[in-house]
């Protein structure tokens, strides 16, 4: 990573802190996380040989409620990257206002180059490390970057049985078979598009005359580009882990996905045929774009859905969208907000826009507490209401304070925060 998360972070928290006047106590009391676990797996391997992979636990903040946050399996998991995350989990569920601590874990593998066999045994063998601090009344994990509903559902049984007894509210994301909520699985790119249509009334932009390009084609960037596209918006660019294609004329989001399982790699119809990337010419209304250039194209609204640090200062002044809707997590640096700030794009920041995913997993916990199962348009009318409501009150500090989305919702979030620990 270019940049470190966790410095990235603490900017963000100094901003917000500065422009409310944050009491100074809880201000130094929010600049380390509560704990952080850093623990040895060891595993056995197909081939019999054993290897030790890291794995780390934040659990950053639990005034508003249990630690929340994803676990990551990515190889460059670092400690402070999972801080960082833990930090904006607190923010995140502040800013949503739902009863949730904040927190993150991750492990440090690549996990395409893992079996399932292995793949299960080091889930399994985090949750043996870390059993005695998570419970669904103290630190609720979650799927992140590549870990999956399969994942969830290891390591809750493997939790169980260590402590003996069912608690299914221990973990969220799990398969709906085993405790988990309808419209988990899309939620995350559900709550953007909430963003996005409360950004399109505030902007005067309709679905037909809005262009938009998404990084990222993996859960959070696929569901998005899918869902927006039943609305009429128009897609013109997405991109994954190799690269991205773009299309002038709007393409549809199944069949990138479609030409992906077969070919592997992302493809367009175009002028009337499926095109691959290898196919594609580089110039025309088809072409295949690095995923630099998909960041500064002339689009109406840009949405990162990959990894942090993607727009920064070497590239801020290049990005031509008119609105950054973020799905990934930190995606813009502190010196790339500002110049973005002075170019005056909007951007919806990662603590509200790709909130619904965690917001979806508090329902998912609330239903395994009290022992219910929720209908899919019931779990999204929930989710509706909380998104409008943060993305209004976001909008309003925004207009308040004369500062970025990103700002007031750090102000919105530290003002909840502050008054409970002051009671
Ligand atoms: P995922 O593993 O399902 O997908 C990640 C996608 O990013 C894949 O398409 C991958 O090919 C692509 N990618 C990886 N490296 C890339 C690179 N260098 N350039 C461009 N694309 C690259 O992960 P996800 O769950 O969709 O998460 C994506 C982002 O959304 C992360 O920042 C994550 O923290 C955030 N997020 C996810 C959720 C969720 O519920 N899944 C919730 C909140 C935030």
């Amino acid at each position: 990573m270019a940049q470190n998360a966790f410095d990235n972070a603490m900017a963000q928290l100094e901003k917000a802190a500065n422009i409310m006047n944050l009491d100074t106590s809880i201000h130094t009391m929010l600049k380390q996380p509560e704990r952080v676990l850093t623990v040895a797996i060891p595993i056995t391997m197909d081939n019999g040989e054993t290897q030790v992979f890291t794995g780390f636990r934040s659990q950053y903040n639990n005034t508003l409620g249990p630690y929340k946050g994803g676990i990551r399996y990515h190889w460059n998991v670092s400690l402070d990257e999972v801080k960082a995350l833990s930090f904006w989990m607190t923010i995140k569920c502040a800013t949503v206002n739902i009863p949730m601590g904040g927190g993150k874990g991750g492990i440090i593998v690549n996990p395409k180059e893992l079996s399932e066999g292995e793949l299960e045994r080091l889930s399994r063998g985090f949750v043996q490390k870390i059993w005695r601090n998570i419970g669904s009344d103290k630190d609720i994990p979650a799927p992140d970057v590549y870990t999956t509903p399969q994942i969830m559902g290891w390591m809750r049984n493997e939790y169980e049985s260590l402590v003996g007894h069912s608690d299914p509210g221990v973990i969220t994301g799990k398969p709906i078979e085993d405790g988990g909520s309808e419209g988990r699985s899309f939620s995350t790119a559900q709550g953007g598009v909430y963003c996005v249509t409360a950004l399109a009334k505030k902007q005067n932009l309709t679905p037909e005359n809005t262009t938009i390009a998404i990084q990222g084609f993996g859960n959070a960037g696929s569901h998005m580009a899918k869902i927006l596209h039943g609305l009429g918006y128009k897609i013109v660019a997405i991109s994954d882990s190799k690269g991205g294609v773009y299309n002038k004329d709007g393409m549809d989001p199944h069949v990138a996905e479609k030409i992906k399982k077969e070919a592997g790699v992302l493809g367009v119809y175009c002028v009337g045929s499926v095109c691959t990337p290898s196919e594609l010419v580089t110039e025309g209304h088809c072409k295949i774009i690095t995923n630099e250039e998909l960041l500064e194209l002339e689009v109406d609204i840009l949405v990162p859905a990959a990894l942090e640090n993607v727009i920064t200062k070497e590239n801020a002044a290049n990005i031509k969208a008119k609105a950054i809707v973020e799905l990934a997590n930190g995606p813009t640096t502190p010196e790339a907000d500002e110049i973005l700030f002075e170019k005056g794009i909007t951007i919806v920041p990662d603590v509200l826009a790709n909130a619904g995913g965690v917001t979806v997993s508090y329902f998912e916990w609330d239903q395994n507490v009290k022992d219910e199962h929720w209908a899919e348009e019931d779990v999204l009318q929930k989710l509706e209401t909380i998104m409008v409501e943060a993305f209004d009150a976001v909008w309003n500090k925004k207009e308040e304070y004369g500062v970025s989305m990103r700002t007031a919702a750090f102000v919105q979030a530290l003002e909840r925060i502050a008054e409970k620990i002051k009671v």
